[in-house]
């Protein structure tokens, strides 16, 4: 279907011209990440950091990273080229709120160069509680949440660590303290009214069947969208997770579950699991046009 769907129309007039958000606006309108974000404060199973975050992106192709400054000016050279550049996002390769510093800087850099790109940003969800006041100050429009379970043995198969406070976390305790606070931040934001959707890596046997429940827990909290993506199978996937291979869900499974979960919150079936630094329309990639060394010569 395209268009409105079941949104609200506060929010489909937010999200129109989104092309994550709107199946139609993802053939009209363009957006782009830069990637400047390279440090992650959580590991999941699914990622070995040569490749870009799976929080937005295909695992698979590693990104270059910009600094705040490098990034505006891309941000400037693609608005140029592609008119219809209405987006721009921050999701990776690592995770955006690891690095507040430059993610802050440059949205501060591109509100102020290009005043009319709404900003997005899209995060695992540990710091967020964390940044909430500095992603309302920066105008940031719309968040994405990676939430893959509530249930903390659950999380203990996803996530072997995170770094919180200071500290390693492992096991139960870590996968409890970053399910807390990733309900905590999504509810923080939508209480003042900042979009969010959420992803969600579809593991089969890890928490396929306990996705439901997430989608209940995140629409409860006013997750608008919620973004059931497929893991994508990889040879190291067998090894972290500790199994004989970790597959990723069939066509038929990954539409049984979103099924399953429509009715309970808009759910997302146009994702393209984008890279970090994806330009472009969604299912195009135009990355390779807009090169650090090539957006250096334009001085
Ligand atoms: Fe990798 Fe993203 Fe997970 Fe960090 S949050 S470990 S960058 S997939
Ligand atoms: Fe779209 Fe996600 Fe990128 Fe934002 S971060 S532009 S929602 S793909």
């Amino acid at each position: 279907q395209a268009g409105q769907g079941d949104l609200p129309k506060t929010i489909w007039e937010k999200v129109k011209n989104h092309p994550c958000y709107s199946e139609e606006a993802h053939h009209h309108y363009a957006r782009m990440h830069v990637a400047v974000a390279p440090a992650c404060n959580v590991q999941c199973n699914y990622c070995n950091r040569k490749y870009d975050c799976a929080n937005e992106s295909r695992p698979g192709v590693v990104s270059e990273k910009l600094t705040p400054e490098q990034a505006v000016r891309k941000v400037l050279a693609v608005a140029t080229s592609i008119p219809q550049l209405t987006v721009l996002g921050i999701a990776g390769p690592g995770d955006p709120l690891a690095n507040p510093e430059k993610t802050f800087k440059t949205f501060e850099l591109v509100a102020k160069a290009a005043p009319d790109i709404k900003l997005c940003l899209s995060t695992n969800g540990l710091a967020l509680p964390d940044y909430v006041d500095s992603i309302a100050r920066a105008k940031v429009d719309h968040v994405t949440i990676t939430i893959n379970t509530i249930d903390p043995e659950i999380g203990a198969k996803i996530y072997p660590w995170i770094f919180f406070n200071h500290k390693r976390y492992t096991g139960i305790e870590a996968a409890k303290i970053l399910t807390d606070r990733q309900l905590q931040g999504l509810q923080m934001l939508t209480e003042r009214g900042i979009l969010c959707k959420v992803n969600s890596v579809m593991i089969p046997d890890i928490n396929d069947q306990h996705l439901v429940e997430v989608n209940k827990a995140v629409k409860s909290r006013g997750a608008f969208l919620h973004n059931i993506m497929p893991l994508i199978s990889a040879s190291e996937h067998g090894t972290v997770f500790g199994l004989n291979g970790q597959r990723g869900p069939t066509a038929q499974e990954l539409k049984a579950l979103q099924d399953a979960c429509e009715g309970e919150t808009n759910v997302m079936r146009h994702c393209r699991q984008c890279r970090a630094d994806a330009v472009g329309l969604l299912g195009e990639d135009r990355s390779a046009e807009f090169t650090t060394e090539g957006i250096m010569a334009m001085d």
